[in-house]
């Protein structure tokens, strides 16, 4: 039974902006967590620590040992579990006040609507795209926003997508990326602590939505460097030709729009008559590491500030690591008057793999 009363939440009842009305708030939110991993762990945790009085998770997995140098829900004598068995338990044990409902399934295009109805916020803790591209399409579909995480190695990224007025995850990548084009932590590793800070982050919006408070990341992708300990903004905007969230929804994607080509087709261009000027979008430590000798730095982060630079009626290449930063970059200079633009698919990781092997990897 939710008791608004209980000590349990006397530093939030206490906490000036926050207090009763917010506590109350929370006893009523519903939650949707998709995928008890890395990011589902401490999103989930919290989030019931806080008092979120419905948490619905997803997943079908079964806890693995390597699962647990980043997944805290689950401990040594949990392995060979199902996820969704230990993680209710410990739920409840952090907080029997609130309900706990758990979904035995992955999500899917066909399943996503009936598992986001009845939610006010829905989290992306997934690790793959088409469970992402589905929760975004149902979340639109219903008027829930939902809370984006992704990591890989050191690196995170958060927004806030399907809010009123904001954009979708469509709106930054109308494509879903050709399977295998980027890795995954499986593949790359992830140190333990990123899905740990980007789980939290990802709490913390789904709080700021459930409650009112704050400016949650509408419209803002938070890009988290925990190396260099490195967090940037970028502005996101509604595509105004986006397939799934704009006035005039296409069932195709727009005309003009980003090839997707392999570091093997790129270098092909770059013999041929109409070759890309190659724009490298990676940070310059990871310039100064490794960079194709025809390319011309310009870092994420400074792309709009030196936009005027680039010529709009040029054909460009954008590369990054793997090709994710690079498909953003691409994406906004199309939304910028940029036609003829090309995503570097797998990034100078895959060139050094299936181009120029003399290239170091990192
Ligand atoms: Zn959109």
């Amino acid at each position: 039974m939710y008791d608004l009363s209980d000590p349990r939440y006397a530093r939030q009842l206490t906490l000036r902006g926050f207090g009763p009305a917010a506590q109350d708030k929370l006893a009523t939110g519903r939650v949707l967590i998709v995928g008890a991993g890395g990011l589902g762990s401490p999103a989930a945790s919290y989030l019931a620590a806080a008092g979120v009085g419905t948490i619905s998770l997803v997943d079908t997995d079964v806890v693995d040992v390597t699962n647990l140098h980043r997944q805290l829900l689950y401990t040594t004598p949990d392995v060979g579990r199902a996820k969704l068995d230990v993680a209710r338990e410990r739920l409840y044990a952090i907080n029997p006040q609130v309900v706990v409902h758990t979904h035995d399934t992955r999500l899917t295009a066909q399943n996503a609507a009936a598992l986001v109805a009845g939610h006010d916020v829905v989290i992306d803790a997934t690790d793959n795209f088409p469970a992402r591209y589905a929760i975004n399409d149902a979340c639109l579909a219903h008027g829930v926003p939902f809370v984006y995480g992704s990591v890989a190695r050191f690196d995170g990224q958060v927004s806030v997508f399907a809010a009123p007025g904001g954009p979708c995850y469509r709106c930054l990548f109308p494509e879903m990326p050709a399977p295998g084009t980027v890795p995954t932590c499986a593949e790359e590793g992830v140190l333990g602590v990123v899905p740990g800070v980007i789980g939290l982050h990802q709490a913390t919006e789904a709080i700021k939505l459930l409650v009112g408070i704050g400016t949650p990341l509408v419209g803002q992708l938070l890009l988290v460097d925990l190396l260099a300990q490195d967090t940037q903004r970028i502005a996101v905007a509604r595509r105004p030709d986006c397939p799934a969230c704009s006035d005039v929804r296409t069932p195709s994607l727009p005309s003009m729009s980003i090839q997707h080509l392999d570091p093997t087709h790129v270098a092909a261009l770059l013999a041929s008559d109409d070759a890309p000027i190659i724009i490298d979008v990676r940070e310059p430590w990871e310039y100064d590491l490794v960079h194709l000798p025809v390319s011309t730095l310009i870092p994420l982060s400074t792309l709009s500030a030196r936009a005027n630079e680039l010529d709009p009626t040029r054909s460009y290449a954008l590369l990054c690591h793997h090709g994710m930063r690079s498909e953003m970059a691409a994406n906004w200079l199309l939304q910028h008057g940029f036609t003829r633009l090309i995503n570097i698919d797998g990034g100078i990781d895959a060139w050094s793999m299936d181009v120029d092997q003399s290239l170091p990897r990192y």
